[in-house]
């Protein structure tokens, strides 16, 4: 089949067959379609979208341009999480050794953050020699020693998406439900799962900033997760404001660190909370306990007698970290970087928090990339001290700029302190966790 009637056909709003899909993929992963070939096709697709034995044949043809991962011989349910991606959203760190350390083999392929989002690889690389470019069987080694691996997407699993996504990042076309479905499903389904619970981000932080654009995510994404024969379920939570209190990848790996140490301070509970709740729903579709509510009093029990803090200090000895980390977070903190306070404008409550701008705010002090390409300062970031609701004096402080060099912080804090909108009212404050989609 010719590139050309192929992007014809959906440019004019036709559906494709199975077989076309698959000729699409193979393009995609053996070289033979070029790149405006691909992107043309994308950018019908992300206008005409795809009906569900479209969506199915994508996620079928993507999943088998590579390996998939086979943890038949490892004699423990296999379940992972996945979330769309946000601002301090660092919540895998706690979830993966807490749901090791309840019995669940987890293994978890992870991303780096791109654009304004931040990514669980990045956050791990804050980590002294923490090696997340494991192979195969690495990972199976890992998660057979200690439960879990977190690693990145090997060369051989599902090649498709690393060109599909190079070029939806490139050419503005990531925010489509049915390509957001083909690239995180046909990636999860390589893992060998039996149960996914899935993180639909809403609000100013998120890819999908309106509810009903989250819930249909939500849906599709549930509904291909089944589909393929793996028990899957997602929360629809809160990105309206940053999660937690740090932003930037060390202050992230030192928040999950200290709340798992239980050193933990309002502004984490949310962390701890999601955390709970995510792996909780993990223990339920893995069968390991019967009810949500027995599940998350297991996990915070696992959290309380430190089995997770230990569980990730193996983990991190097993990916050649530095694991002195998880009795001394403070070493997590680069002592030359500066502390400069962001302050309030005016007077009032904290009404809205345009959260991306937090997350590009970071990725501005050198925290996260821009492009693929970029590197990335791991030590800088941002802390929250004020969130949605808080009342505040003019010039209080709201935050902290975690920075190399002051200029830096100048150069962001006036985008940084537009993102905060403050009013005279004290506002409805949204839940954490929106709806729940099985
Ligand atoms: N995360 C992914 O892995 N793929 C997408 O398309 C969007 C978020």
């Amino acid at each position: 089949m010719n590139p050309q009637d192929l992007i014809r056909k959906k440019r004019d709003g036709a559906s494709f067959s199975d077989e076309e899909i698959e000729s699409f993929i193979t393009g995609v992963s053996d070289g033979s379609w070029a790149d405006y070939q691909i992107t043309a096709l994308v950018m019908a697709m992300f206008i005409h979208g795809l009906n569900q034995t479209e969506q199915n044949a994508l996620v079928k043809s993507m999943l088998e341009s590579g390996e998939v991962l086979d943890f038949s011989d490892v004699d423990a349910p296999k379940a992972d999480k996945h979330s769309t991606g946000g601002v301090g959203d660092k919540t895998s760190l706690i979830i993966a050794p807490l749901a090791a350390a309840c019995g669940i083999a987890v293994p978890m392929i992870s991303g780096r953050g791109l654009g304004h989002t931040g990514g669980t690889l990045d956050k791990l690389e804050s980590i002294e020699g923490y090696n997340v470019r494991l192979t195969k069987s690495q990972i199976k080694q890992t998660i057979k020693k200690c439960g879990f691996a977190l690693a990145g997407q090997t060369k051989t699993l599902v090649p498709a998406d690393r060109k599909l996504y190079a070029l939806r990042d490139a050419a503005s076309m990531v925010e489509s439900v049915p390509l957001i479905v083909g690239s995180i499903m046909s990636k999860k389904l390589a893992e060998g799962l039996d149960a996914l619970v899935l993180d639909v981000k809403t609000g100013t932080g998120a890819f999908m900033e309106s509810l009903r654009d989250a819930r249909a995510l939500a849906e599709a994404l549930v509904k291909t997760g089944n589909d393929f024969g793996v028990r899957t379920e997602a929360l629809i939570t809160d990105m309206s404001q940053p999660l937690g209190k740090y932003v930037g990848n060390a202050l992230e790996v030192y928040e999950c660190l200290k709340i798992m140490r239980g050193e933990i301070d309002e502004a984490m509970r949310p962390v701890l909370d999601l955390s709970i709740e995510l792996t909780a729903r993990m223990l339920v579709l893995t069968g390991i306990a019967s009810n949500v509510e027995e599940a998350s009093a297991v996990c915070l029990e696992k959290i309380r007698d430190g089995a997770a803090l230990e569980k990730f200090h193996q983990n991190i000895e097993l990916q050649n970290g530095n694991p002195r980390i998880c009795d001394t977070p403070e070493m997590l903190l680069e002592k030359k970087i500066l502390q400069i306070p962001l302050t309030a404008a005016s007077a009032g409550f904290i009404t809205a928090i345009d959260t991306r701008r937090v997350g590009e705010a970071v990725c501005g002090l050198g925290g996260g990339r821009m492009q693929v390409k970029d590197t990335i300062d791991y030590a800088v970031g941002f802390a929250c001290a004020k969130k949605l609701g808080d009342k505040v004096e003019k010039g209080e402080e709201i935050g902290t700029i975690f920075c190399r060099k002051k200029a830096h912080a100048d150069s962001i804090s006036e985008k940084l302190r537009n993102a905060y909108k403050i009013g005279s009212e004290k506002p409805q404050i949204s839940e954490l966790i929106k709806e729940v989609v099985v």
